[in-house]
Parts: structure tokens; C-alpha cells; sequence
């Protein structure tokens, strides 16, 4: 084929470039289409040391975060900085990644530009607007406006087709967080990192902590960090680490919180290998954030979400996932369950992950491959 086919990869956060890489990273090795990438610099702080550390210089780096902007604040910047790297692209297909604002503003640029999206993880849906807040209402629209969708799940699948989606626009392929952390940790190769501070006790099992949805904040994320100074104070014997996300708006609060407690580790937040070395050893982890949801079963490690509803449901009904809300009272019984019930603790550690068999980017790529071909033999 003469034509130089372009894909233009828009993100901006470190669960999307995670998500995207090993898609982009295939689609490098073929012949077929070229990979742009766009970053937004919604995460500005978050994702300079991931594209380092997986080795990628974006195309396109725009600067949408300002000091104490809102939402709609950030809207307003992707839409003033997008078209740009747009019009210098020109792409042939537009691919996003699940449901920020980056996603949402490149998808409806692209919308307007003529441009067929390809959105990877789509037809997540909790079906509540105010959980998580905004990203349900963000990933509906994006689907709206979306041409292919490519599903984690078939419960995934089924939600778009509830959602009058083509069928022939569907495609099951698993989530690409599954190839991420399996190539991650066989990469790995029991390599140990030294972590200086991390752990006064590293013969001590820990439980490794993650809170940074925006639902969360204010009184919930209070009960649950009382919740977890509660049981760390009671378990001794268990250390807890704990990368905050740089929001300010969270991490004060729990410095205030959780920063004397001694069996208390609070750090920075890892680079991605550094990352998943955490997850693999860790006792248990206990968080509210997608992508944890879909890594930590491929590692063997029982994850307790602390939100009162999740999309990721598939991993509940196969026992990795535990939803555990947001309120004191069944945060700990979830946690004593699992310090005390040898067979359940047993039972999640062996569950099957339904969220992706480690295959995703290979099936993402032939059907772009494909979509491309007979795009260019019937323009769409
Ligand atoms: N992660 C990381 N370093 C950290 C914490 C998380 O690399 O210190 C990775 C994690 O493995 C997952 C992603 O970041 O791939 C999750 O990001 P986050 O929880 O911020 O977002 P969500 O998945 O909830 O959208």
C-alpha cells in the first residue's frame, strides 16, 4: 500500500499511556501504520518518568494543566491546544483510551475533523453519573462518538449492544493492562528493587494502598483511611505502603492522617516496574483505582476495592475483586476476612482474571490493520 497510513494516539494520564503502549508499541514493528502520539499533559507530573521509562518521546506534547483549574478549566485548554497537533498529524484514524478528559476532548475533535476513532476499553459502565464522577459520563459520549470499539470484556460487549452499537464494530480483545503487567513482570525476571524507606521490616507482609478518585474525596476517603489506621494500628505484624497520587487535594489529607502511624510507609508514586515488583509481593492490595482492579489478579494478589460501585464487576463474580464500599465498618470486615480466612484468602489468590488473557495488543493491532485495509478499499 503507498499510502502512509497514521494513527494518532491522544492521552494524557498514566493509566492511559500504560493502557496504549503495548498497542503503540506493536503498531511500530509493522509496516501498515505509523504511530503519532499526542500528550496532552494532563498528568504533568505523573507521566514524564513512565515515558521515560518505557522509552517514548511523544510527537505531539501540549501543556493543558494550569494552577488550581477546574474540570471544565482543562476542557477548555484540550480544546485550544488539540486542533494544532491535529492539523500538523493528520492522521487517518484517531485512538483513545477509556475515559478522561483528554480522551473525551480528542474524540470529539476528531468527531468534528471527519476523523474515525477507535476507542480501546470501551463499554466500561457502572451506570451511575456520579460514580466515577466524571469519567461514566465521559466514557458514555465517547462511545457515542466513537467508530470501533474494542472491548475488554463481553459484559463490556453487551453494555455497547444495549447501547444500540453496531455489532460489527465490536470487538472483544480483552484489556491491554493484562498485557502490560504480564510482559512487565516476566521482563522483571525477579529482579528485587531497592526501595531505601520503604520498609523498616522487609520480612513483614505488607498491604499496599492506592486512593485517588475524585468521588472520594472529602468524607468517604476520611472514613477510609480511619479504617485503615484502625486495622494497622490492630495488625502489627502487617506493614502498608502507600504511593500517593500528587493531588494535593487528597495527599494532604492523608499525610495528616496516616503519616505518624508507624507500620505506615508513605511514598512517592513508582514508575511502573518498580510498580508491579510492589503488587506481585504484596500481601494484598487495597485501592479505588481501575487499573489495579485489572493488573494485580494476573500477579496472584487479592485486591479489596474501597469504592461502592465498580465496572469492573467481572472480577468480583470470579472472587479476585472484593468490593468492600467506602464506609468503616465493611472495609474491616473485609480486611479481617482476609487476614483470618486462610481458604478465602486462598480462593481470591487463585481466581481467574477475566479481564484479559495477556493477548490484547495482538488483537487490537490486526483489527486496525484490518479496519485501515478496507478503509482504503471503500473510503467509510
Ligand atoms: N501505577 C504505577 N505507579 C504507582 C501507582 C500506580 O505505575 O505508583 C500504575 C498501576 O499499575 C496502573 C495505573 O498506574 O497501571 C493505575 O493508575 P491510576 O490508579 O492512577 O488510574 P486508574 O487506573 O484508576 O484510571
Amino acid at each position: 500500500m503507498g499510502h502512509d497510513n497514521k494513527a494518532l494516539f491522544c492521552c494524557g494520564s498514566r493509566p492511559e499511556l500504560i493502557k496504549i503502549y503495548p498497542v503503540y508499541r506493536q503498531l511500530q514493528t509493522t509496516t501498515k501504520i505509523t504511530p503519532l502520539l499526542c500528550n496532552t499533559g494532563q498528568h504533568r507530573d505523573l507521566m514524564p518518568p513512565h515515558l521515560d521509562s518505557l522509552g517514548i518521546t511523544p510527537d505531539f506534547q501540549l501543556n493543558v494543566m494550569r494552577k488550581e483549574q477546574c474540570l471544565d478549566q482543562l476542557m477548555a485548554q484540550l480544546f485550544a491546544q488539540l486542533p494544532s497537533a491535529f492539523d500538523n498529524a493528520r492522521p487517518d484514524i484517531v485512538i483513545i483510551q477509556g475515559d478522561t478528559a483528554s480522551a473525551l476532548a480528542s474524540a470529539i475533535l476528531a468527531y468534528k475533523k471527519n476523523l474515525p476513532i477507535a476507542h480501546i476499553e470501551a463499554g466500561l459502565r457502572t451506570h451511575d453519573k456520579s460514580s466515577p464522577f466524571p469519567e461514566e459520563i465521559y466514557r458514555q459520549n465517547i462511545t457515542t462518538l466513537a467508530k470501533w470499539h474494542f472491548c475488554p470484556t463481553e459484559k463490556a460487549r453487551q453494555n455497547l449492544l444495549n447501547e444500540n452499537i453496531a455489532e460489527e464494530n465490536i470487538f472483544v480483545t480483552g484489556n491491554t493492562s493484562v498485557d502490560m503487567v504480564k510482559n512487565t513482570y516476566k521482563e522483571l525476571n525477579g529482579e528485587i528493587f531497592d526501595l531505601p524507606l520503604l520498609r523498616q521490616d522487609k520480612t513483614k507482609p505488607y498491604f499496599l494502598i492506592t486512593l485517588h478518585r475524585r468521588e472520594s474525596q472529602g468524607a468517604p476517603l476520611m472514613r477510609i483511611t480511619n479504617s485503615l489506621l484502625n486495622f494497622a494500628k490492630n495488625n502489627p505484624e502487617f506493614h502498608f505502603i502507600f504511593p500517593l497520587h500528587p493531588n494535593p487535594a487528597t495527599s494532604q489529607m492523608i499525610k495528616d492522617q496516616l503519616g505518624t502511624q508507624k507500620n505506615f510507609s508513605l511514598i512517592t508514586p513508582l514508575p511502573y516496574p518498580q510498580f508491579v515488583r510492589l503488587m506481585a509481593d504484596a500481601f494484598a492490595i487495597i485501592t479505588d483505582s481501575g487499573g489495579i482492579q485489572e493488573e494485580a489478579p494476573s500477579l496472584n494478589t487479592p485486591v479489596i476495592v474501597v469504592r461502592n460501585n465498580t465496572e469492573r464487576s467481572e472480577g468480583i463474580e470470579s472472587g479476585c475483586l472484593r468490593l468492600a464500599g467506602t464506609k468503616k465498618d465493611t472495609i474491616l470486615q473485609e480486611l479481617n476476612l482476609l487476614i483470618n480466612d486462610k481458604a478465602h484468602y486462598k480462593r481470591m489468590q487463585q481466581a481467574h482474571n477475566p479481564f484479559g488473557d495477556g493477548q490484547a495488543a495482538n488483537r487490537i493491532t490486526a483489527h486496525l490493520i484490518d479496519i485501515i485495509e478496507k478503509t482504503h478499499a471503500k473510503p467509510i
